[in-house]
């Protein structure tokens, strides 16, 4: 079959809830990824930042296989012998006393805000069910309903009410806007350090460490949700430590497992995280000894090839090349780490035709929002990739 076959069967079959380049994958390596029809790519998404550590690594391969041969599921009812050392790892990595593990992004948020919720009415004694949270405009923090009731995106939104009470979207970028919309029930902020959805949007420095501070003084948590920005993306492990912050609660996910399965994880430290009682809160496959053999060997490997030092070099490398492109269409090129977003004038027909165009040369990336073109390759890039990328991408944007 070609091409053109998966595409035909997936449209017919599928639901079309995904608008995918047309390349079909059928192998993938380190940045490589190869099409049915035998093309290869140089794979600039990374799975929106799941697979840092390269496709198909090799020692989380082994790790998945190892442990695939031993046990894969015993649910929470029972304990493994992978989750004890799952904890004791994240906790070493990250400096927080605990952490809680779940699958997908969405669920940790989730998880994250049933959470500050619990501490909003037994901590804070906030009266019942009327705990808020702000939350910042043009985020994304996944598609649950709570998460979508958080979005302002009217796209996501709007055939799917009735909506979460109790959350305030305000003005990202803007400690005043959330000063303002503090009141004395509020209980928690959500944020993402670096709206990566939104088109790469950066905040000024300052911002988180004044929204910390905002916090601190009105008794409130800020939960930093660092699912595609954490785990070495931004040249930092999270990108709160370019503030110099610690949030209350910190979700991750995405490239937790390295792309090979969906591991994502709430951390907190032990007086937050102990008040959620045995029964409170769980998932079948959440800890389960597959994902956490897999989510450790994973984060070995972001330490021991230090990608997190490699994110931030070569983003700096892979920008700076950027910059130097002359193009009519280019309005900015911004980032941290690899983490990198180009936005285009509105006049330049919008981000796609530009994906598409790289593609053709052998590149995916992929348009965030209408007028961004993000480049997230995985952090085990090196400079002789970057200069082989830099021609092919300097064409595409010169292109009429
Ligand atoms: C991807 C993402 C999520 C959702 O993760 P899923 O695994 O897709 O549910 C949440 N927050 C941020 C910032 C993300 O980038």
């Amino acid at each position: 079959m070609k091409t053109a076959d998966y595409i035909q069967i997936e449209d017919q079959y599928g639901a079309h809830n995904y608008h995918p380049l047309d390349v079909v994958i059928t192998k993938a390596e380190g940045i490589w990824v190869t099409d049915v029809d035998g093309k290869k790519y140089m794979d600039c998404l990374s799975a929106y930042s799941a697979i840092n550590q390269g496709h198909v690594h090799p020692r989380i391969l082994n790790a998945l296989i190892e442990q695939a041969k031993k046990v894969t599921l015993t649910s929470r009812a029972f304990r493994n012998d992978q989750l004890p050392l799952f904890y004791k790892e994240l906790a070493d990595l990250t400096g927080y006393e605990k952490s809680l593990p779940m699958n997908s992004g969405a669920e940790a948020v989730e998880t994250a805000v049933k959470l500050a919720r619990k501490w909003a009415y037994t901590v804070k004694k906030i009266p019942k069910y009327q705990a808020e949270m702000i939350v910042a405009r043009d985020n994304f923090h996944g598609r649950t309903i709570m998460e979508i009731t958080a979005s302002t995106e009217n796209f996501y939104r709007e055939f799917f009410g009735p909506f979460v009470p109790g959350i305030i979207p305000v003005k990202y970028n803007d400690p005043d806007a959330i000063r303002s919309a503090i009141t004395p029930n509020t209980g928690m902020i959500l944020l993402e350090p670096i709206q990566g959805e939104a088109g790469i949007i950066m905040p000024d420095e300052g911002y988180l460490r004044e929204v910390a501070k905002i916090c601190k003084e009105n008794n409130v948590l800020l939960i930093v949700d660092e699912i595609q920005t954490g785990l070495g993306r931004t040249g930092k492990m999270f990108a709160f430590e370019h503030e110099g912050i610690r949030p209350d609660i910190v979700t991750i996910g995405k490239a937790l497992s390295g792309g090979f399965y969906p591991v994502s994880a709430v951390l907190a430290d032990a007086p937050l995280m102990d008040l959620f009682l045995p029964g409170e809160h769980g998932s079948t496959f959440g800890g389960n000894p597959l994902a956490t053999a897999v989510a450790r060997e994973a984060l070995k490997v972001i330490v021991d090839e230090k990608l997190v030092e490699n994110s931030a070099k070569m983003g700096e490398y892979f920008m700076d090349h950027l910059a130097e492109i002359n193009s009519p269409h280019i309005k900015t090129v911004r980032g941290k780490g690899l983490l990198i977003g180009i936005e285009l004038y509105p006049k330049a027909g919008g981000a796609r035709r530009f994906c598409e165009a790289l593609q053709e040369k052998g590149i995916l990336a992929k348009e965030t929002h209408e007028n961004v073109i993000r480049f997230a390759p995985p952090l085990i890039i090196k400079e002789e990739d970057i200069d082989w990328a830099i021609p092919r991408i300097r064409e595409v944007l010169q292109m009429p």
